[in-house]
């Protein structure tokens, strides 16, 4: 029996029954242990050499969304912001007091949580705290933003420190889909937020967008990508909702009763892929999209995509060092996520000590096999090293079988129509899931 089929993909469930990561890094944050990383994490820091990427994360936001599984509380306590942001100011010292004289920092994004959740003064002090601490390398500046607290002294601050991509959490613009998620944002103040980013000098905003919500269907779903479209963001990303509320206790006030189910989200995600690109828009790996003038299409074009705890980006630092709670740094040969409680990452750094408590140092072979699992996933094909091209054959078959990708000589390709798949495929050379975990479907 043919399978179905769904604008431009084939539906094929059994392949994408077993849960598999995101592969924002490899091996993924599940393999994290758990205990003082702080001597490494300063080894690793003295070791950088030329370019890296800075990350920064405000653990906080105005109103707490119920899908949320981001690392964030509520902004309600000036005490309490004032106090993590004296703590990430001592982090940019203590990480300036290691780095060699060659460290360049080319980026800077800010992310949470909602960066926006701090005055827009905080903001810049921390900015000319790390403009003071570290060398610059006309950094490229990123902000995620929520919409709802994007005042005129935000833009005010956005214009003058020069960022010029942002991010909006947009996720859905359907009122009824809004209050099921306990995110309300009318389109017209996600308009002015995009108006005042563009006369701030922002040249690259994003939108994050979601399928799988409660009360959603193609219609709804069509709806939002068209309003998206009719305000060309340079960038989409289209996520499906995980709901996990074991994991994520706030995520228990969505009913679950409304949520689609597999076959739907599926078809949600085909379609919108369908529509962004006939609006326009370029597919960059398995749910970004970007106008093909912004450097994410270009880096894909060019086959310079790279995947990091960011997700899909045109980066090429070989390095990037995370600061603030729960924010996790990638050095060549290890990862290290701070402190994830905002209240103990203050008390470690209030006592001078690096907050680096979970992470996996990377062996030759985690190396070898993450690079192929970003090349999966960022250029949707990659070299078979001899000693995995047996395993491949044979792992690769139940999609080879159904045209989503082949082996060709010593490469494994991704077929057009394999993008949905793209994470199972990726999976099979991922040496610490032989079995189901604890990770969201496919799709
Ligand atoms: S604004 Fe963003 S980070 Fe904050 S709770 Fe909502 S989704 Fe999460």
């Amino acid at each position: 029996m043919l399978p179905e089929r769904f604008a431009d993909w084939s539906y094929h469930p059994d392949l994408l029954a077993r849960p598999v990561p995101r592969y924002t890094s490899y091996p993924t944050a599940a393999e994290f242990t758990e205990e003082s990383f702080e001597d490494r994490q300063f080894a690793a820091l003295r070791a950088l050499r030329g370019k890296v990427s800075l990350y920064l994360h405000i653990p906080y936001c105005h109103e707490i969304c119920w899908y949320c599984g981001c690392n964030t509380g509520a902004a309600n306590k000036r005490a309490r912001l004032e106090g993590y942001l004296e703590a990430l100011h001592r982090e940019i010292e203590l990480v300036e007091g290691e780095l060699h004289p060659s460290v360049r920092v080319s980026r800077i994004a800010f992310g949470g949580g909602s960066p926006n959740a701090i005055a827009p003064t905080d903001f810049v002090r921390l900015i000319h705290s790390m403009t003071l601490a570290f060398r610059m390398e006309q950094p490229v500046l990123s902000i995620e933003l929520d919409p709802r607290s994007l005042t005129p002294d935000w833009l005010v601050a956005i214009r003058g420190i020069g960022v010029i991509k942002a991010s909006l959490g947009v996720q859905t613009l359907d009122p009824r889909v809004q209050a099921a998620i306990g995110r309300v944002q009318p389109t017209d103040l996600i308009e002015r937020a995009v108006d005042g980013l563009r006369k701030a000098g922002v040249n690259s905003i994003n939108f994050d967008l979601m399928y799988g919500l409660p009360f959603q269907d193609d219609a709804v779903l069509a709806e939002t990508l068209d309003r998206t479209i009719a305000m060309a963001p340079e960038r989409v990303a289209l996520f499906g909702y995980a709901h996990v509320p074991r994991m994520i206790p706030r995520q228990q006030r969505i009913d679950a009763t409304a949520l689609p189910g597999q076959r739907d989200r599926f078809r949600m995600a085909a379609e919108g892929n369908a529509r962004l690109v006939a609006g326009g828009y370029q597919a960059v790996g398995f749910d970004h999209f970007a106008l093909p003038r912004d450097d994410l299409a270009r880096a894909a074009e060019s086959g310079t995509l790279r995947r990091n705890f960011q997700g899909f980006t045109d980066d090429q630092a070989p390095a990037l060092i995370g600061l603030g709670a729960s924010s996790i740094s990638e050095f060549p040969d290890l990862y290290v996520q701070n402190e994830k409680n905002a209240g103990r990452y203050r008390m470690l750094v209030g006592d001078n000590r690096l907050p680096g408590r979970k992470g996996v140092a990377r062996t030759a072979d985690d190396r070898l096999r993450g690079a192929m699992i970003e090349d999966i996933l960022c250029q949707g094909s990659t070299r078979l090293p001899s000693a995995l091209a047996g395993l491949a054959q044979q792992r690769i078959a139940p999609f080879a079988e159904r045209g989503l990708a082949r082996i060709d000589g010593d490469r494994l390709v991704l077929e057009p129509g394999g993008e949905p798949y793209a994470r199972s495929i990726a999976a099979v050379f991922d040496i610490y899931r032989e079995g189901a975990g604890q990770f969201s479907s496919a799709v």
